[in-house]
């Protein structure tokens, strides 16, 4: 019989690379219980009524994503997200209804700690050194871009720069670019960001600030994707306090 402290668990994408993993870290972690994996083509509701986990754990694909999130919160389940792809109007649609089903919900576009603080240390230079651009490196298999954490730390970057009254002066805009996109899209606050997908990467992200006469850059690696696990586990402890949507695990640290 499941303990009443057992923390009941359902994994959807289990079978991709990150939901591998997140079975793996579930199954290990003593005070858990997987219930229920879920894959492509399998009925999410029907599994998710049937099994009734306290939380699901999204390790999907862009655009099967937000449905799985409106179907977690229709069976009462808490939806921890990891897979990425979402739109601030998808963002703001999904708060609309955790609000409706009075259940909290936790979108993390990075679940690795040292990401995390890697944001959280770029809005506190962005005070200070406001010309930033973003560079983030993943696998060649990773559909979506730019990555949701270079998205994130773009949104923290603009916000704390905005705070403190800063502005980032005027680069060329990419109107003379001898090749599309070679000064990379555009993120929050105007910040550049380059997308580079290549086979050696799990998920890197380098934030380059200059100002006269000096650089800083940060930079994280995740080099395995055990990297994002502590903070799924984490996630899963804390996913019956969420309320509201949580967008970004560092509201949880
Ligand atoms: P992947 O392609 O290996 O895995 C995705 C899995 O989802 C596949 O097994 C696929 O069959 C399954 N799937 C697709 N549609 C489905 C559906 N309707 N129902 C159930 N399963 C379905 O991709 P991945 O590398 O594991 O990444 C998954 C997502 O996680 C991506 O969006 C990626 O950007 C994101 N990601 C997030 C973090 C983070 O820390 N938040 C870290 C790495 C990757």
């Amino acid at each position: 019989m499941t303990a009443p402290t057992t923390l009941t668990v359902a994994v959807v994408g289990a079978q991709g690379r990150m939901g591998q993993e997140a079975v793996k870290a579930v199954t290990e972690a003593a005070d858990m219980e997987l219930v229920a994996t879920i894959n492509r083509g399998d009925d999410l509701r029907a599994i998710l009524q049937r099994t009734r986990p306290q939380c699901l754990v999204d390790f999907t694909v862009p655009g099967v994503v937000k449905e799985n999130i409106k179907v977690a919160l229709g069976c009462g389940v808490i939806p921890l997200v990891g897979a990425t792809g979402l739109s601030p109007d998808d963002l703001a649609e999904i708060k609309g209804w955790c609000e409706a089903s009075g259940l909290g919900a936790l979108i993390a576009p990075n679940f690795a700690i040292g990401a995390v603080l890697l944001m959280r240390f770029a809005g506190e230079v962005a005070r200070y050194l406001p010309d930033v651009e973003i560079i983030e490196m993943h696998h060649e298999r990773k559909i979506d871009a730019p990555s949701g954490t270079a998205v994130k730390t773009a949104e923290l970057i603009a916000t704390a720069r905005a705070a403190a009254g800063m502005t980032a002066r005027a680069r060329p805009d990419g109107a003379f670019e001898t090749f599309s996109g070679a000064r990379g899209g555009r993120a929050a606050g105007n910040i550049p960001v380059h997308s580079v997908r290549l086979p050696g990467f799990v998920a890197s992200q380098e934030v380059l600030f200059g100002g006269p006469g000096q650089r800083l850059s940060l930079r994280h690696d995740s080099i395995d994707r055990a990297s994002f696990m502590p903070g799924v586990l984490l996630s899963i402890r804390r996913a019956t306090t969420l309320r509201g949507l949580v967008y970004g695990l560092e509201h949880l640290l």
